[in-house]
């Protein structure tokens, strides 16, 4: 090969990198602007579109690979390790939209003239914090950005703030940047996506909540009869012998509404950190709606049967996972023989 020829090689290779070197990660090029949308994760056309927003980011926190990437991969990520999610996975796509804001935080009250942060999210008055979104004209123009507001199936707002451990799930999952948030996401998605009800006990809110809502909530009754309740279909199979059955409280209420495991991500999100069996099938149900499926209850046990999660043991009033020890001790002695 000829000098001449290096020589060529060389300034291709200088007019490349100085190609890279100007829209390297550090040049401010390279940060995404307000408005822009990325494909987090992109499995199938047609499939479930969860859009990802964030309010009270500002310019700073939208670099590439900065602060909001950050915290919309860890909830998602977070998310599809939690069944059902984690084995229709596939079927997903998580749109990101950048939203820049001119401070960061939420208001502590609902302000209506407060433009400092894009969507003007805040924590509502009262003991239960919790996040609403404030505007949701500009809200649903930037979901728009990344697909039409009827293709967005899972909307999710990610406020910058994480002064209060707030969280809320209804037509947005809302949550803060605080250290518990991907807990407590789970759990809003249960009642964004799936129409999940609270399984926990607040007697104080109950009233504020019909008890005629709940034939349209999949994980509460408020019958406990074995044959009548909604969950009927799991109470005589054996994978779920002893783990769903008819556990009275619920919805606020102490007694005369059912729900279908002892604990669950619906009733303490840091505490229990799964859906139960029949929020699983409502989750693959409205999964199946959406893809344009049938739903098939054989195809549902065959997925969500391995991964049902171990038994809890209650010592002094606490829950505390309980390892089937029985399994382990098998291995081992197998293992001894060999
Ligand atoms: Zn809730």
């Amino acid at each position: 090969m000829s000098l001449k020829y290096y020589s060529a090689l060389g300034l291709l290779c200088l007019l490349i990198f100085q190609s890279c070197k100007k829209n390297g990660p550090d040049k401010p090029t390279t940060d995404h602007q307000d408005g822009d949308v990325s494909q987090l994760y992109f499995n199938k056309p047609n499939g479930v579109n969860i859009i990802v927003l964030g309010d009270g980011f500002i310019k700073d926190d939208l670099k590439k690979g900065g602060a909001y990437d950050t915290h919309v991969k860890e909830v998602i990520d977070y998310l599809f390790t939690i069944a059902p999610f984690k084995q229709y996975k596939a079927y997903f796509n998580t749109y990101v939209v950048y939203a820049e804001s001119k401070q960061r935080g939420a208001n502590k009250t609902y302000d209506p003239a407060n433009t400092n942060t894009k969507f003007n999210a805040s924590f509502s008055d009262g003991d239960y914090g919790l996040l609403q979104v404030g505007n949701y004209d500009t809200f649903y123009e930037y979901v728009n950005k990344a697909v039409p507001k009827d293709k967005a199936h899972l909307t999710v707002l990610i406020v910058n703030d994480d002064s209060i451990d707030a969280s809320t799930g209804g037509e947005v999952a809302l949550i803060t940047t605080s250290k518990l948030a991907k807990y407590t996401f789970v759990h809003e998605v249960g009642h964004t996506f799936a129409g999940l009800g609270d399984e926990y006990v607040v007697p104080e809110i109950a009233d504020n909540y019909s008890l005629g809502l709940i034939p349209y909530i999949p994980n509460l009754d408020t019958t406990s009869d074995p044959k009548k309740v909604k969950w009927s279909h799991f109470l005589n199979n054996d994978a779920y012998r002893g783990i769903v059955g008819t556990f009275e409280g619920g919805y606020y209420r102490a007694k005369g509404v059912y729900r279908p495991e002892e604990s669950s991500v619906m009733l303490d999100p840091i505490a229990s950190l799964n859906y139960n069996a029949p929020s699983r099938e409502a989750i693959v149900r409205k999964i199946d709606e959406i893809i344009g499926t049938p739903f098939n209850f054989d195809t549902f046990l065959r997925d969500d049967i391995p991964t049902i999660h171990p038994l809890s043991v209650k010592v002094n009033g606490n829950t505390h996972p309980l390892v089937n020890d029985f399994i382990g001790i098998k291995n081992k002695a197998q293992l001894m023989k060999k």
